[in-house]
């Protein structure tokens, strides 16, 4: 192999590895085979590095770790297509899709994202796509959301009437090669399993829980009800998506302190998705239709139930649910955003989007931050997002495993 075309040295005015670094300063990094080698601090290129090398000057950029978005659903158009018009796809329409997608991510400077969900024949496909294209944001899969009998998103493949059937899911998927496990909790969007409804059973999820943990693969489980949440952690789960307070009476408005205390006593994670209700409200009327007036209730009480939580003292990683309704696949600079604005420090919501992110994916020694031996993901923006998450709206530069795009 040609060593020359696998080496690239960048310097960076100034270098966050992590979001919780206080000094950050100029370095130089050296890049091999799609990894971070070595950092230097300092103005001056060390002399023994070597000189024949593709080089690369983000000398007015702060350089940081490459975001993760934690929940997308690449197969998925977010232009508020019904689930009727989706599942209407060929596996081939939602493959080119879904790199269309992938692709998106990684401009915004996306670095990998976890999809929470899809036809598992068209997201294996979409994986092995993105992953030979560098182009293309890092995919993670988990083929398709295990959902009861007619249960939320139960046309994407994944109905199991009883424990025995999650279990048998559970193996099926991870044997296939699933990064993560998706289980629903609770309905949702599908017409027929409302949000406030629970789907299965703390024995079944705890299945779930067992079967996911002997094959090593992270566990992550949709609840939009204090009551499905309250469930999932009796039976074990520690990654919560969305972590909604839905109630039939209001579709909202059913915060509940004790699952809120119980949550961060656990430690249990939370995947908020606030880029949802944003981005309906943010749709031309006439193309959101009713979903506008739902959400123009939900929204709010999205905002205020998550301050509460993290008032709470409740984790939190960050994910847009890009692909459903009309969320995109660059919205997760804006969700970053709505956290710090509903009571995340900016620093924290940084770590959501890198460390933490990436921890919560089984993937803390690979991705989220700038260190030896880690892939190389980076973002470069004008300004340090710490100080100012607008930042992230104006890179400079966006590199996944070494390779930069933009
Ligand atoms: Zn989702």
């Amino acid at each position: 192999m040609n060593r020359l075309r696998n080496e690239l040295v960048v310097y960076a005015g100034r270098l966050r590895v992590d979001p919780w670094a206080r000094d950050i300063g100029p370095a130089w990094l050296l890049i091999r085979d799609g990894r971070f080698a070595e950092i230097a601090p300092g103005r001056t290129r060390p002399g023994e590095w070597p000189d024949t090398c593709a080089s690369l000057d983000l000398g007015r950029a702060v350089v940081l770790p490459g975001l993760v978005d934690s929940h997308v659903h690449l197969t998925e158009s977010g232009d508020g297509a019904g689930e009727d018009v989706s599942a209407a796809r060929t596996v081939s329409e939602r493959v080119e899709l879904g790199v269309r997608n992938a692709r998106t991510a990684l401009r915004a400077g996306i670095t990998t994202v976890a999809d929470c969900g899809g036809p598992p024949e068209a997201v294996f496909e979409v994986r092995a796509r993105a992953s030979a294209l560098p182009d293309c944001a890092r995919t993670l899969v988990a083929a398709a959301p295990i959902t009861t009998v007619r249960g939320h998103s139960w046309r994407l493949g994944g109905e199991a009437p009883d424990a025995a059937s999650v279990r048998e899911l559970v193996t099926r998927f991870a044997l296939a090669g699933a990064d993560f496990i998706k289980v629903m909790a609770s309905g949702g969007g599908t017409p027929g399993a409302p949000p406030w409804e629970p789907s299965f059973p703390e024995e079944s999820l705890r299945v779930a829980v067992e079967t996911a943990a002997s094959l090593g693969r992270p566990l992550k489980v949709h609840c939009l009800s204090a009551g499905s949440m309250r469930t999932a952690v009796a039976a074990g789960v520690t990654l919560i998506e969305h972590g909604k307070f839905r109630t039939a009476a209001e579709d909202g408005g059913g915060f509940d302190a004790a699952v809120a205390y119980l949550l961060a006593k656990t430690g249990t994670v939370i995947c908020p998705t606030l880029s949802v209700g944003h981005h309906v409200l943010a749709a031309p009327p006439e193309v959101s239709g009713d979903a506008a007036a739902l959400w123009r209730r939900r929204h709010p009480y999205d905002l205020e139930d998550f301050r509460h939580l993290v008032e709470s003292g409740v984790r939190m990683v960050s994910g847009t649910d890009a692909g459903w309704r009309f969320t995109p696949f660059d919205a997760l600079p804006g969700e970053l955003r709505m956290m710090a604005g509903a009571g995340m420090a900016n620093r924290e919501a940084l770590a959501a989007a890198t460390i933490d992110a990436a921890a919560a994916l089984g993937m803390g020694d690979r991705i989220g931050r700038i260190a030896p031996g880690y892939q190389a993901d980076f973002i470069a923006a004008d300004a340090d997002p710490v100080d100012d998450l607008t930042a992230l709206d104006r890179l400079h530069a966006v590199a996944r495993d070494g390779q930069v795009v933009r």
